[in-house]
This record gives C-alpha cells, sequence and structure tokens, in this order.
C-alpha cells in the first residue's frame, strides 16, 4: 500500500469527562475549547490537511428536552458501570447551546463542515458510553449508534468513521451493521500489554524519550469494517505531561511520518482539540510544524494524506479488484 497520515481528533467537549470531572474544573481548566477547534481548523486549511473529526453524537444537537419520565433521552437503554452512579445522562442539562455550551455543538460541526478541505465527520459515539466495559451491553450500543445516526442525519452527514471512548473497543458487529467502514484500534504501542498503571508510566517514558511510534498496516476486522491503529497521541501539555518538551513531541511524530514513508504504512495521529488548551500557543506550533512535514512529504509524492473514510474506501475498493483479478 502508499504510505499514508490519518489524523483523527476526538471532539467532546465535556462529555469525555462529566464523569470523572465536574463541569466547572473542566471550564477552568479549558477556558477556550472552542478557540481550539477554531485555531486546529485554521492550521489544516494552511497545510491543506483534511482529518476525520470524531464527534460525539449529542454535539450534533443544538438542544434537547427533558422526557415526560424526567430523564434526558429516556428512548436510550442505559449502561450500567461499578465505577459511575446513577443515570448516566443526569449531567444533560437538557438546555441549549447558548445556556449550556460544552454539552452542544451544532456550531462546531458548521465550522468543520464549512471547511474548504474536506473534512471527515466521524463518530465519537453519543454520549460517550464506554463500548468495550462489560457495563455496556449490546441493546444500550445500538441505541448509541442509533442516536448518532439520527442525529447526522438530520445535518445531512453519513457517518462511516468510528472512534471508540477511552479506546476500549466492544461490539464491532453493530459498527459494521450500521454502515461503518473504518474505526481506530488501540496503538499497537510497545506498553499496550502492561497493567494500567505501569502502563500510564511507560507511556510517559515512551513520550518522554521520543520513542518513534508504531506503524500499521490497516486490517480488514470484519466484511468492510477496518481497523485503521491509533500510532500516537499528541501528548497535551497538562500535569506531569508538561514536562515532555514540546519538541519531543515534534520529534516523535516526525519520526512516525519518517516510519510511515519507509515502511509504506499507516501513521496515525489523534488527540482531543481540548488537549491543546494548556499551553496553547506552543502546541499549535508544534503541531503545525507535523503538518508541514506532512505537507511536505505529501508535495514531494512520498505521503498520501487521507481520512479514515477516505482510506477505508481505497482499502476496500482495493481488495474489490484483487477479489476480480483473482476470479477472472
Ligand atoms: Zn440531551
Amino acid at each position: 500500500m502508499r504510505p499514508a497520515f490519518v489524523i483523527s481528533l476526538d471532539e467532546e467537549l465535556i462529555w469525555g469527562s462529566f464523569d470523572h470531572t465536574p463541569e466547572d474544573r473542566w471550564s477552568a481548566e479549558n477556558p477556550d475549547p472552542r478557540g481550539v477547534v477554531r485555531d486546529l481548523l485554521g492550521l489544516f486549511e494552511e497545510y491543506e490537511i483534511p482529518c476525520t473529526w470524531a464527534v460525539v453524537g449529542h454535539l450534533f444537537l443544538r438542544s434537547c428536552e427533558r422526557g415526560t419520565d424526567g430523564r434526558a433521552h429516556p428512548e436510550l437503554a442505559r449502561p450500567s458501570f461499578p465505577w459511575h452512579q446513577g443515570d448516566w445522562f443526569a449531567g444533560d442539562p437538557c438546555s441549549d447551546r447558548q445556556r449550556a455550551p460544552l454539552w452542544y455543538g451544532d456550531d462546531l460541526l458548521d465550522w468543520i463542515l464549512d471547511a474548504r478541505v474536506g473534512h471527515e465527520i466521524g463518530c465519537h459515539s453519543f454520549s460517550h458510553v464506554v463500548y468495550g466495559d462489560p457495563g455496556c451491553g449490546a441493546e444500550v450500543a445500538r441505541d448509541d449508534i442509533k442516536a448518532c445516526l439520527e442525529a447526522a442525519r438530520s445535518r445531512g452527514v453519513t457517518l462511516r468513521s468510528f472512534v471508540f471512548p477511552r479506546n476500549v473497543e466492544g461490539h464491532h458487529g453493530l459498527l459494521a451493521e450500521h454502515g461503518f467502514s473504518a474505526y481506530r484500534g488501540e496503538d499497537p504501542a510497545w506498553f499496550r500489554p502492561l497493567p494500567s498503571r505501569p502502563k500510564r508510566i511507560a507511556h510517559l517514558a515512551d513520550q518522554l524519550l521520543g520513542i518513534t511510534p508504531p506503524v500499521s498496516s490497516p486490517h480488514e476486522r470484519l466484511p468492510g469494517l477496518w481497523n485503521i491503529p491509533g500510532s500516537m497521541i499528541f501528548l497535551p501539555r497538562n500535569g506531569v505531561r508538561r514536562f515532555v518538551p514540546l519538541a519531543t513531541r515534534v520529534r516523535k511524530a516526525h519520526a512516525g511520518l519518517a516510519r510511515a514513508v519507509a515502511e509504506q504504512r499507516v501513521f496515525h495521529l489523534w488527540f482531543h482539540p481540548f488537549n491543546f488548551s494548556a499551553d496553547r500557543i506552543a502546541m499549535l506550533r508544534a503541531f503545525g510544524s507535523v503538518l508541514r512535514r506532512a505537507a511536505e512529504l505529501r508535495d514531494r509524492g512520498f505521503l498520501d494524506i487521507s481520512t479514515m473514510g477516505q482510506l477505508a474506501l481505497q482499502l476496500s475498493a482495493r481488495g474489490r479488484t484483487r477479489t476480480h483479478l483473482a476470479t477472472a
């Protein structure tokens, strides 16, 4: 295959954090999440690079209303996680974007869709429910996917690519059944098999040392559903992670691009836009340097830059050609 660079962004505002971080603290740590999105869109435009924005389905909405039983979205089956008490939707304000801007994002969708570079809108679940957790049964996942498809349909968007909340995979069959053709599998990093605490420490060491990230060849997990594994997160500069120099992030990502070209594989970079909240200007400059390198490689013909959906389409088409040649 041709070497490729893929970027996927997990766009979730408060939805990925409400179960562990109070809203006021999240807002203090992320004072301008929409500004970061605008800055990123500007960078992508500057280098003419499209990416996959995996947007939480609830953010497609401008508003929502409480059901007659007093619950938010009563039609959706609820997960039952041992690590979360009460109704999963208890935090949903059942309000609108003006009053509760962290829970709705129809404006973000407008900006992404209006961009000239042709970004892909992907799916990051409807309510950031953790698909791979045993507390998320098939009924919960099915309702969640259907809610995403419906929200997307109302905006004229067809969802093809999926990013699992917390990168915990599950219910792949339901994704295939509902028309998805790609998902981001967990990064095949060397520290992946470790238990959670040593894994976190190893991940930080890996980033500190700027170790060359893995690159992958996408794998057809189910007919028509491709796993395009992540390679690395563009690490935020909050907490202990601020001790990882910015230059190391850039060096690591540049090494990933070079490795993709050398091995004819895919370098898949990902992060959450709010990960740029801390040290925003410097983070944007560092990320811009990665985009500049990728654009140079593309313009010299060494590298394709694709969204997850485009790559899955190419892979499926290639598979069909091969089958055709084999049977001809
Ligand atoms: Zn709602």
